[in-house]
């Protein structure tokens, strides 16, 4: 077995949940009046003493105060989900659920009601905290869940993005002005040495197959990966803002753009989702000095005309993450930016859910001596390159391998799916990424291939097997795979799909022109049935046979092949 480990030293885990870390322990290295966080559109902003204080409020509003006004009673340890797109209102939630002492469970803002019912089981949350705009899916989801309007009303908390500014077409509902201020937690639920190891936040993924699954990150999770970050990340000065444009609902957004720039001190400008010429307008209106983004986001910057608009001179950082972000873009955007007098450094991340996320950030001193690396392993981290696992064989040096990582980040497992989890992390530790990676001699790894069924698409996955359930009950179509195809043009994966049509053996062939419109219709579809990232933008095509292996595993491969051959026909 070889075992790779972290060039950084060691640091020691502290053993107690992630509010007091970051609201106690650490807060007083920053002043109280510093600014913490900033609504991009309005300009209201929160200094960091504001922040915990809301966020003791709320967190008695949880516990006490919204089971006075006729909701469910929320206990220690009990899910709640955040249903939202950014907004002030979202970390204030996020941490107030911490002080008090519940898990948020973060749902995607895009979703259906169908999608957020199956988190909403799956987590087994008690409440939904719901942004106005959502409020319908929310209740569509209740209805199919069974529950009568009043019994909905019980579990709903209007999560205005400004909780000052209550929605006035909402209220019948309890909303967060209505339980903030009302009270106060004397202290924050304490989550001491074992404690610190229970689960704090669930979000959702596939994993390496099937369906989304709830990730269980602990407290200690969290907090490693706070420091890990703090490790490699470029010193702070105090002009730096942060821009945050990443969905706070994935993990990426959650924990690099709420939770590691209050630790580091670093204000976050809050922006509701990425648009490059308001994106650009925020950049020069509160002079960003950090941006983490996700490719087709730096594809954006490089190619739009909004950067000569505006000044993009404050950027001194771009980090992307999520998906491979490649030499010809990062070198096209860092020769666009020099030429508009910005040279900020364009360092890249990699990770996942399950590491709570990065298990690796290019420094960024070495960000353009290494191109493409997604840099060295982070602190208290270990690494394997396998190419056999269950003869336990390692790649040799320089030779790419399946990446496993071992360390105080990677997930206690996927909630109440113990085989999901058997299959991921081995009983020694090791979470099994299903991404193939190299080591260079200097230790900058390289992600060169996925072994996992997972898409990504803009940064978002796209499980395929949760788009082929969804196809097969459509009547006609008798098989199907969905694979990922990369468009250069877009920088990101596509989802496409391979379906058979049932008469495809019983009658021939369907005409040309049938096939064409039949391949359409399924297009739409699953338009309507699923959350806009898992549209198949990537086409459908109708074939004969799925090719499958004797043990009937998809042979996504040989599919991929197929697009790449179909698209220089085309
Ligand atoms: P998620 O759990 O949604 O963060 O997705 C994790 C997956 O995204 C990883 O297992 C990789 O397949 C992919 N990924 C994340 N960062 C990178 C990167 N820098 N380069 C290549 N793939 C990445």
């Amino acid at each position: 077995m070889k075992i790779y480990t972290s060039h950084h030293p060691p640091f020691p885990i502290q053993e107690e949940s992630i509010f007091t870390f970051l609201c106690q322990r650490h807060f007083d290295k920053h002043p109280r009046d510093k600014t913490a966080y900033i609504d991009a559109v309005s300009g209201k902003r929160i200094s960091r003493g504001q922040f915990r204080d809301l966020c003791m409020e709320l967190g008695w509003g949880l516990r006490s105060e919204f089971h006075n006004q006729g909701g469910i009673p929320l206990n220690r340890g009990d899910t709640v989900m955040i249903f939202s797109s950014n907004s002030l209102s979202w970390p204030i939630i996020m941490f107030s659920c911490f002080a008090a002492g519940l898990k948020p469970t973060l749902a995607n803002s895009a979703y259906t009601p169908r999608e957020v019912e199956h988190q909403w089981n799956d987590s087994t949350a008690k409440v939904v905290l719901v942004h106005p705009n959502l409020l319908s899916v929310a209740l569509e989801m209740f209805k199919g869940l069974g529950f009568n309007e009043s019994e909905a009303k019980r579990r709903i908390i209007i999560a205005d993005p400004d909780w000052s500014l209550p929605d006035t077409t909402t209220g019948d509902y309890v909303h967060l002005g209505d339980i903030i201020g009302k009270g106060k937690l004397q202290e924050e639920e304490k989550f001491v040495g074992n404690q610190s190891y229970e689960t704090t936040v669930l979000c959702y993924s596939s994993g390496t197959t099937g369906k989304p699954k709830g990730v269980e990150t602990t407290h200690c999770n969290l907090t490693s990966q706070i420091q890990m970050i703090d490790a490699s990340f470029l010193p702070i000065i105090p002009q730096d803002c942060i821009l945050g444009v990443l969905p706070f609902y994935h993990v990426y957004g959650a924990i690099n753009l709420l939770m590691y720039p209050f630790f580091a001190g670093i204000p976050v400008c809050i922006q509701v989702k990425w648009d490059v010429n308001e994106s650009c307008k925020v950049i020069q209106k509160y002079c960003i000095t950090i941006l983490l983004g996700v490719p087709p986001i730096f594809l954006n910057l490089a190619k739009s005309d909004a950067t000569e608009k505006y000044s993009m001179k404050s950027l001194r950082l771009l980090s992307s993450g999520a998906a491979p972000l490649g030499r010809p873009l990062m070198e096209g955007l860092r020769s666009r930016l020099a030429k508009l007098g910005s040279n900020p450094w364009i360092s890249q991340g990699y990770g996942s859910t399950e590491t709570s996320p990065a298990s690796h950030i290019m420094n960024y001193e070495d960000c353009f001596r290494k191109f493409g690396s997604v840099g060295r392993l982070l602190p208290n981290l270990e690494a394997r390159l396998v190419v056999d696992g269950e003869n336990s064989i390692d790649a040799d040096d320089g030779k790419p391998g399946e990446l496993w990582i071992r360390g105080p980040s990677v997930m206690k497992g996927y909630l109440n799916n113990p085989t999901a989890t058997k299959n991921t992390v081995t009983p020694d530790g090791w979470y099994k990424t299903g991404d193939v990676a190299i080591r260079d001699e200097e230790g900058y790894y390289y992600i060169v291939d996925r072994v996992k069924e997972l898409i990504k698409y803009k940064g978002f996955q796209v499980p395929p097997a949760e788009l082929e359930s969804i196809l097969l009950q459509h009547p006609d179509i008798a098989d199907c795979a969905v694979v990922g195809i990369y468009s250069e043009k877009q920088a990101t994966e596509l989802p496409r799909a391979y379906i058979v049509h049932k008469n495809t053996n019983t009658q021939g062939l369907l005409s040309p022109l049938d096939t064409r419109e039949f391949a359409k219709s399924i297009q739409k579809w699953v338009q309507s049935r699923v959350a806009r990232h898992k549209y198949l933008r990537g086409g459908v095509s109708v074939i004969d046979t799925i090719p499958k292996s004797a043990a009937g595993k998809i042979l996504r491969r040989e599919l991929r092949e197929l697009a790449k051959k179909e698209a220089l026909d085309a």
